[in-house]
C-alpha cells in the first residue's frame, strides 16, 4: 500500500517510503499508509507565498466568498462518501455529520458573511475616522491587507474534515493561502478532503496545499508573513509555540489546545424541573458523541451538593441506554475512540483520575459492543466518575479524551466558580438554570476563564445549538490551558490573516488611498444633481448642497399633530426652557432628518431606487424656530453590488445652521441602478 498522497508545490507527491500503517478505529485493520518523506518543506511555503497568495489578492473579497460558496456546494455533494470514510474513524453517521455537514457549513457561513460583511474589494477599512488634529487636517484610519505567507494549520485527529474547512474559510477569505497539516490518525479522511477540493478546480492554484505525515523541517521555513494555526493537546502547543523560528519572527501562533471544559447546575434545578433533564441530557451527549473526542466535551460537571446523588444517577440511567459498536449499525449510539492507542491514552488518564473520584458508570475495561471485536476495536464504556472532595488537583488538570466526565458538588455560587477557574482556562462552560440572578453571578465569575458560554434554560433550548458545538459567527478558542487562541468568530477570524495598519494622512489622501470619501477632502458640486448619476457615473466626493430652509414654530406643531410625537420639548415653551438643554421649543430631530431630505432629493424618476436606512445618526446642536437649515450630501463609498444591476452608495449628510454648527450628521444609505 503506497502512503497517503501529500499536495505541495501544485503537484501530488507520494512518500518514496514505506510509511507508518495507519489503522481502522472499528476493526484494527490497516486501512493506510502515511509518511512526508522527501517533501520539501521549504518549497512548499514558497508555493504558496509565490502563487496562491498573488492569485488570491487579484479577488475581492466577494470573488473569494463566490469561490467560497461553490467549494461548499461541491463538497456537498461528496458527502455521502465522507460519512462513509469517516467509519473508519469509529464515527457515528451523526458524529461524521457534525464533522462533514459542520465544516461545510463554516464555509457556507464564511460566503454569506464576507458577501454581507466585507466590501467587494481587496482592501478591507476598518472603524471610524479617527481625527488627529484641530482642524480635520490630519487623520488617521485603520486598514487591513492580507498577509503576504501562508496560513499553516497543524489539526487534531478528532475533526478532519470541520478542522481543516474552518481553519480554510477565513485564511481564504482574508486572501491567504493554506498548507493543511492533518493529525496522522485520521488524516485519511482529510487527504480525500483536499483531493475533492483539488479536484473540483474551485480554488486558485497554490490557495491550498496537504501535508501527510510528520511536519519534518516545516516550522524552520516560516516568516514573519506566516501564521500558524494549530489545535491539538496543550503540550504540543506548547512545544511549537517555543519554536526557534516562530519565536525569532514573531510569528502569529493561534493555538487551539484541549480544556476541562465545566457545566454548571443551578441551585434552582431540581430532579423533574425541565432545567435538571436539560443537564442531564446535555451531559450525555457531550459524553458520548465523537466517544467524548471533542475538545469541546464536558470534562467536569459541577452540581449542586444536595442533588448530586439524583445526578449520578439520571446520567447512569442514560448511559445504560447508550449502544456501544460498530458504527455503521444504526442502533449504534456511540462508535469507537479514533485508535486502540487513544484508548490506552484514555485507561491512562482514567488511573490518575482515579487517585480522587470514583466510577459511578461504566468500566475501562470491559464494553459490550454490538457487531465489532471489542478489543480490536477501540471500544470503551462511557464512564461517569465522581470526586466527593471537589478541591482535589486531578479532575480540574488530567483531559481524559474520550468518553469521560467527572461529578464534582460545590456548595455556593462561589465555590462553583471557583472550581470552574481550577480548569485554568477553557473552550466552553455552561449554566444550566432558570435563576437569572444565579446565571449572572456564574456568568461575571467564570467568564475571564472561558472564550464562549452558554446559559441554558427551558426557553434557550428551543433552539439551543448545545455545549459542544463551535459556530462560524462566534469566537472559537479560550484562556489560558485552551490555548490562548481565537478562531473563527465571523469577520474577526478573517482580520487575524491580515494586518492592521494605522495610517495616518490628510483627508484628500486618504480618500485617494482608500477610495472613500474622507470628511475635510474636497467636494465636486457639478451641475448634475448626483441623483441623477448612474452608479458608473458617480464618483466618491460628488456633493449636492441644498437649503437654506427656514424652521418655523408653524412647521413643529404640524409635526407632532401630523406624527403623534407630542413630547413636552417641542411642544411646551415653559417645559422646555426648564430643560437643561434648551432654551425653549425645539424643532424635532426626525424633523430635521425629514427636512434635510426634502433639501436634498431630487424627486423625479431616476438611478436612485431606494433609500434603505441611516446610519450614525446624531443629533448635535437644537434647531429653534427661526433656524436656517442647509444640508450638504457627499457621496461616500460606491459599492457596485456583484451579479445585480444596482449597488449601494453611502452618502455623508451634514445640516448645519445659519452660523455654520453641525446641527445633524449621518450616512444616508441608498440602491443606485448601474445603467439605465
Ligand atoms: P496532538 O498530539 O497535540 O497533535 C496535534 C497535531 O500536532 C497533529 O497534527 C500532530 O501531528 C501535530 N504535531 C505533534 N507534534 C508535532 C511537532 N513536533 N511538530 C509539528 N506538528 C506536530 O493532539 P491530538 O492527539 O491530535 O488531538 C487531541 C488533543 O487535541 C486533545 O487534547 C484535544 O483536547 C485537543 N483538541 C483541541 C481542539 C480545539 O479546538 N481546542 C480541537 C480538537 C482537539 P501527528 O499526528 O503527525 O503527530
Amino acid at each position: 500500500m503506497a502512503p497517503l498522497p501529500s499536495y505541495v508545490s501544485g503537484a501530488w507527491h507520494i512518500a518514496p517510503d514505506d510509511g507508518a500503517p495507519l489503522h481502522d478505529a472499528v476493526t484494527g485493520a490497516e486501512i493506510a499508509r502515511i509518511s512526508s518523506a522527501g517533501i520539501d518543506f521549504g518549497a512548499a511555503l514558497d508555493h504558496g507565498r509565490r502563487a496562491g497568495g498573488p492569485a488570491l489578492r487579484e479577488l475581492t473579497f466577494h470573488q473569494r466568498a463566490a469561490l467560497l460558496k461553490a467549494l461548499a456546494s461541491r463538497l456537498r455533494d461528496h458527502r455521502d462518501e465522507l460519512y462513509t470514510l469517516s467509519l473508519h474513524t469509529g464515527a457515528t453517521l451523526g458524529d461524521a455529520k457534525f464533522d462533514v455537514d459542520g465544516g461545510i457549513g463554516v464555509l457556507f457561513s464564511y460566503s454569506s458573511k464576507g458577501r454581507r460583511e466585507l466590501p467587494d474589494d481587496t482592501v478591507y477599512v476598518e472603524g471610524g475616522l479617527e481625527r488627529l488634529g484641530r482642524t480635520g487636517a490630519f487623520v488617521g484610519q485603520h486598514l487591513c491587507t492580507p498577509l503576504r505567507g501562508v496560513a499553516v494549520q497543524i489539526n487534531a485527529f478528532n475533526f478532519p474534515v470541520w478542522g481543516p474547512l474552518e481553519k480554510l474559510a477565513p485564511a481564504f477569505l482574508a486572501g491567504v493561502p493554506s498548507l493543511v497539516k492533518p493529525a496522522g490518525q485520521t488524516a485519511y479522511l482529510t487527504a480525500r478532503l483536499v483531493e475533492l477540493i483539488i479536484e473540483s478546480g474551485i480554488l486558485p492554484a497554490g490557495s491550498l496545499q496537504l501535508v501527510c505525515g510528520d511536519a519534518g523541517d516545516l516550522l524552520d521555513h516560516l516568516t514573519e508573513q506566516d501564521v500558524v494555526a494549530f489545535t491539538g493537546s496543550a503540550s504540543t502547543a506548547g512545544l511549537l509555540r517555543a519554536h526557534p523560528a516562530v519565536v525569532a519572527r514573531s510569528v502569529r501562533f493561534n493555538a487551539e489546545a484541549d480544556s476541562l471544559n465545566c457545566s454548571i447546575l443551578g441551585p434552582d434545578a431540581r430532579p423533574g424541573d425541565p432545567e435538571f433533564d436539560l443537564f442531564v441530557g446535555q451531559l450525555v451527549t457531550e459524553m458520548t458523541v465523537k466517544a467524548g473526542q471533542k475538545c469541546t466535551a464536558i470534562r467536569r460537571a459541577i452540581v449542586p451538593a444536595a442533588v448530586i446523588d439524583d445526578v449520578a444517577q439520571a446520567v447512569a440511567g442514560r448511559l445504560s441506554e447508550i449502544t456501544v459498536g460498530n458504527p455503521a449499525d444504526p442502533t449504534v449510539r456511540m462508535g469507537a475512540l479514533a485508535g486502540v492507542a487513544q484508548r490506552e491514552e484514555v485507561r491512562r488518564s482514567l488511573k490518575a483520575l482515579s487517585a480522587a473520584a470514583r466510577i459511578v458508570y461504566g468500566d475501562p475495561d470491559r464494553v459490550e459492543v454490538v457487531d465489532a471485536d471489542p478489543e480490536r476495536g477501540a471500544f470503551l464504556s462511557p464512564i461517569l466518575l465522581r470526586a466527593d472532595d471537589p478541591e482535589r488537583g486531578e479532575p480540574h488538570e488530567v483531559e481524559a479524551f474520550g468518553p469521560v466526565s467527572t461529578l464534582l458538588p460545590y456548595t455556593s455560587v462561589g465555590h462553583a466558580v471557583e472550581l470552574a477557574a481550577r480548569g485554568r482556562g477553557s473552550l466552553v462552560g455552561s449554566v444550566v438554570t432558570g435563576d437569572a440572578d444565579f446565571a449572572r453571578d456564574v456568568v461575571f465569575g467564570v467568564a475571564p476563564w472561558h472564550g464562549r458560554l452558554l446559559v441554558l434554560d427551558a426557553e434557550a433550548a428551543r433552539e439551543s445549538t448545545g455545549h459542544g458545538s463551535p459556530l462560524p459567527a462566534l469566537v472559537h478558542g479560550g484562556p489560558g490551558r485552551a490555548g490562548g487562541g481565537e478562531e473563527m468568530g465571523g469577520i474577526r477570524g478573517v482580520l487575524h490573516y491580515m494586518q492592521r495598519t494605522a495610517v495616518q494622512a490628510g483627508p484628500a489622501m486618504l480618500t485617494a488611498i482608500t477610495g472613500r470619501w474622507t470628511p475635510g477632502a474636497q467636494r465636486a458640486v457639478t451641475g448634475v444633481h448626483p441623483f441623477r448619476k448612474h452608479l458608473g457615473e458617480l464618483k466618491v466626493g460628488d456633493t449636492v448642497v441644498a437649503g437654506p430652509r427656514t424652521v418655523t414654530l408653524d412647521d413643529i406643531d404640524h409635526f407632532a399633530e401630523f406624527t403623534g410625537d407630542t413630547f413636552y420639548a417641542h411642544t411646551d415653551e415653559e417645559a422646555a426652557k426648564a430643560n437643561p438643554f434648551f432654551d425653549g421649543r425645539v424643532a424635532h430631530g426626525y424633523l430635521v432628518v425629514s427636512l434635510a431630505a426634502g433639501l436634498f432629493v431630487d424627486p423625479d424618476p431616476g438611478p436612485v431606487l431606494a433609500n434603505y436606512g441611516l446610519e450614525n445618526l446624531r443629533f448635535l446642536t437644537p434647531v429653534y424656530p427661526g433656524d436656517e437649515l442647509t444640508v450638504t450630501l457627499t457621496a461616500k463609498q460606491i459599492d457596485p453590488r456583484r451579479g445585480a444591476d444596482y449597488g449601494e452608495v453611502r452618502w455623508d449628510a451634514d445640516v448645519t445652521k445659519q452660523d455654520g454648527s453641525s446641527v445633524a450628521t449621518y450616512d444616508v444609505l441608498t440602491l443606485v441602478a448601474k445603467r439605465e
